[in-house]
């Protein structure tokens, strides 16, 4: 089974990225992707939100979500929906200069709030964080674009082994069934 390629964190214009939902499904079609998730900030998003992204086809899985601001914190996690299945993310230690210590009590805090963190991002807007790719940090490493524009699409992923399915892929990402891929 061929694995997965995927990106779990994409911004379109119904928040703060330039694209249109239909224009970023378009670009990460054109680069071979399997499944994409639109995760925009859920103090942007009207009620409407959740109907107007497209479910996607056959070719490209999308998952809807939202990138949530944990106000207390000054943290965003990504929420993503499969059917059955939510996946929360720690998104982004780096842009925050998170220390491991506070990453760690971060994680602890949310998932006291009901946002039990399964992963954690390595990238900042799709560059590669080295220092959040530890094993102290006992949970799936996660690389995504945090697109906003045409430029950042297409720069970190993952590779799930996984069905062709969003929860069988969000299950395969809770267990740790994938790698990270860069553009060089
Ligand atoms: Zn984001």
């Amino acid at each position: 089974m061929a694995p997965l390629k995927g990106n779990l964190h994409a911004h379109t214009h119904l928040s703060d990225g330039l694209l249109s939902p239909q224009e970023v499904i378009a670009r990460y079609k054109e680069l071979g992707y399997d499944f994409l998730a639109i995760t925009d900030h859920d103090d942007w998003i009207t009620e409407s939100y959740w109907q107007t992204i497209p479910r996607g086809d056959p070719d490209l899985l999308v998952f809807v979500g939202v990138e949530i601001d944990h106000q207390r914190l000054g943290q965003h996690v990504g929420k993503i929906l499969g059917e059955r299945e939510t996946l929360y993310v720690l998104n982004h230690p780096a842009r925050y200069r998170l220390s491991l210590d506070e990453t760690l009590r971060r994680i602890k805090l949310l998932t006291a709030d009901g946002l039990s963190i399964h992963a954690v991002e390595v990238t900042d807007t799709g560059l590669y964080k080295a220092e959040y790719d530890v094993d102290a940090i006992g949970l799936p490493k996660v690389a995504t674009d945090d697109s906003h524009r045409e430029l950042q699409v297409g720069r970190a992923w993952i590779e799930v082994d996984a069905g062709r399915d969003r929860d069988a892929i969000l299950r395969a990402i809770k267990a740790g069934d994938f790698r990270l891929g860069f553009a060089t």
